[in-house]
């Protein structure tokens, strides 16, 4: 099966509060607007990549609201929303793209609140339909106003629902639709993906939405999705476990430090069993999957690669989401080589890597008394628990 991929449609001019700044990268809770939707879709474990429709005007603010997330590069939106989508898709189609795009989740950039729950019912219902959007049913009475401000109907509320986003379409199809409603006559009335899967005549699902996920529009809106923020933040925890065989060698790595031994560990990497359990851990405390999802072992850019690299990744999206890490704790099981004489090397470069204090870190080494494979000395396992504080 082809990639999942997000496209995150922030090319709007939209400056209604009255400054020069565009909406999606106004503050909310520290971070700009468009880094939160940026950083949920990047740490989902259904979404492959992420790619940002963006102003050319924006390139600067991009650029820091996006710091150091795992992103595709974003790419110019037009003139409508509905172009700037349009231009999206076309940049994931065709041989200049590197991914096989299966499925497309489309995503305000103004809408920071959406949660995984969201972004995951809609990639399970498009195992059943060509889209499917989050959506509410109106609970609300609705009603249709004279010109003069007076009642003139009171509308069937029955059936109706409120489209949020993402909206999730099999790729080839959308992409289609959009073409199709581009030299459309009524293609710009269409104010959302859904009607232009419609248009093209494709059903499309409703999955239910979140009453939290709120489109940005004007400064109230940002005032209510900042109070989120004043919410006492929670602790989470994330645990991680890996093993590695022993084979010909001199030398072990181990938290980013090289210690002498009398065989090497094996694998696609540079093996570190203790970061990479680390890694796991950190993915793990965020719900964003498992090491080997961001980096597949068939990959040859990870082949010999140095697992700092693994972890300062798990680092970026941890706190991409808003959260510290408040503390880690490592065991690592073997009979040899000796750990506790590289302990404060490996204390002191694991804190550094992750930016924490020495104390916040534990290296703690056990042998399984000669039973089992690190008992026979065939291989090394490291388990790991990290603590976070999230909003
Ligand atoms: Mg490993």
């Amino acid at each position: 099966m082809g990639s999942c991929v997000a496209l995150i449609v922030a090319a709007g001019r939209g400056r209604r509060f009255g400054g020069e700044m565009p909406k999606q990268y106004l503050d909310l809770g520290g971070r700009p607007v468009l880094r939160h939707a940026l950083a949920t879709f990047a740490a989902h474990p259904g979404v492959d990549a992420v790619r940002a429709v963006i102003h050319p005007d924006d390139r600067e603010a991009y650029d820091t609201a996006a710091a150091d997330l795992p992103l595709l590069a974003p790419v110019a939106g037009g003139p409508s929303r509905q172009d700037s989508v349009r231009l999206g898709l076309e940049s994931l189609a065709g041989e200049e793209s590197s991914i096989a795009c299966d499925r497309v989740l489309i995503h305000d950039g103004a809408r920071p609140l959406v949660d995984a729950g969201t972004i995951t019912r809609v990639i399970l219902a498009l195992d059943h339909a060509p889209g499917a959007i989050a959506a509410l049913p109106l609970n609300d009475t609705l009603k249709r106003a004279t010109p003069e401000g007076t009642i003139a109907a009171t509308v069937e509320r029955a059936g109706l629902w409120r489209a949020q986003t993402p909206q999730g379409f099999h790729f080839t199809e959308i992409l289609a639709a959009h073409r199709a409603a581009s030299g459309h006559e009524l293609g710009h009335e269409l104010t959302d993906d859904a009607a232009v899967a419609e248009l093209a005549g494709l059903p499309v699902r409703l999955v239910a939405g979140n009453a939290d996920n709120i489109k940005i529009t004007t400064i109230t809106d940002l005032h209510r999705a900042a109070r989120r923020y004043d919410a006492p933040s929670e602790m989470r925890v994330g645990s991680g476990f890996d093993v590695h065989a022993f084979g010909p060698g001199d030398g072990v790595w181990l938290c980013g430090i090289r210690i002498p031994h009398d065989h090497s560990l094996m694998g696609h990497s540079d093996a570190d069993v203790a970061l990479h359990a680390v890694t796991d851990a950190l993915l793990g405390a965020i719900g964003a999957g498992d090491i080997g999802r961001h980096f597949p072992p068939s990959d040859p850019r990870w082949k010999g690669a140095s697992s700092d690299v693994f972890v300062r990744h798990a680092v970026h999206l941890v706190r991409a989401l808003g959260a510290e890490i408040v503390s880690v704790d490592v065991t690592i099981v073997c009979e040899r080589p000796r750990i506790a004489p590289h302990r404060l090397v490996l204390i002191t470069h694991l804190s550094e890597m992750l930016g924490l204090a020495f104390d916040r870190v534990s290296i703690k080494a056990t042998t399984t008394e000669g039973l089992g494979f690190t008992g026979r000395r065939e291989g090394l396992a490291a388990q790991a628990t990290v603590t976070i504080r999230i909003k």
